[in-house]
């Protein structure tokens, strides 16, 4: 199933890198893990695949003490102060950061196990009440430039997640967006390259867009099942 599907999924992807004339190699997919388990981390592995997404800490946790370091983890949850330290100890990637308070936690605890962490900013996009992120462009270029002073933080770019909608041209309008901020910062001496954006249901519009991070899951891994806990699948 999964090796199917990703077979589909990559081949989506490509046909798309065509269309738009983009070099593929330019994009990473990320396989979103969540509420599955170890064996399917293992069958999309076994593909070729990896990098996983999560976006519960203490799952994230339990998965890296399984599977451990021969996965690139990056977290794409909203994150919690006292969970920093979980995510930093195995994620290769913070995708939601999206606060000085969150920033300074994480560049603390990676400070203390001698590591530069990884981190784009999370950046709402849409008029969705439910999506986080920032949205002032004065507020996120502070924020980027305390990540960029922190000692033992690496900002490499920018998170949105999409409208949930069928209408395509609002999906277009906000990674277009999150495109043209990331431009803007960089003419404000902000050196990021990474958009991570697109999901199952969104991508390709995303690739169109510049997507650099896509972040699928159940096109990959099915239906999520959210009627048992992501704990009694590990
Ligand atoms: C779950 C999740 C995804 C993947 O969603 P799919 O629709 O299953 O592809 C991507 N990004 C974030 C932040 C998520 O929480």
């Amino acid at each position: 199933m999964v090796a199917e599907n990703l077979h589909e999924v990559k081949e989506k992807i490509q046909k798309r890198c065509i269309e738009v004339s983009r070099d593929l190699s330019e994009i990473k997919l990320i396989a979103v893990s969540k509420n599955f388990g170890v064996e399917e981390i293992e069958q999309a592995y076994n593909e070729g695949i990896r990098d996983f997404g999560e976006n519960r800490a203490q799952e994230l946790d339990i998965k890296y003490s399984r599977l451990g370091d021969k996965i690139i983890w990056h977290f794409i949850g909203s994150l919690q102060r006292n969970k920093v330290r979980f995510v930093v100890n195995s994620a290769e990637y913070i995708h939601s950061v999206d606060s000085l308070l969150i920033a300074t936690e994480i560049n603390k605890r990676a400070g203390s196990i001698n590591k530069v962490q990884k981190v784009l900013l999370q950046i709402k996009t849409s008029d969705e009440e439910t999506k986080s992120g920032l949205t002032d462009y004065n507020e996120i270029r502070d924020l980027a430039n305390y990540c960029i002073d922190f000692p033992n933080l690496d900002l490499v770019g920018l998170m949105t997640i999409g409208p949930l909608t069928d209408d395509k041209n609002l999906i277009r309008k906000s990674f277009s967006h999150l495109r043209k901020l990331r431009n803007r910062l960089n003419s404000d001496n902000i050196n990021i390259k990474e958009l991570s954006m697109g999901m199952t249901s969104d991508f390709e519009i995303a690739i169109e867009e510049g997507s650099t991070m896509l972040r699928i899951g159940s096109a990959i891994f099915g239906q999520r099942d959210y009627s048992t806990s992501w704990k009694e699948k590990l």
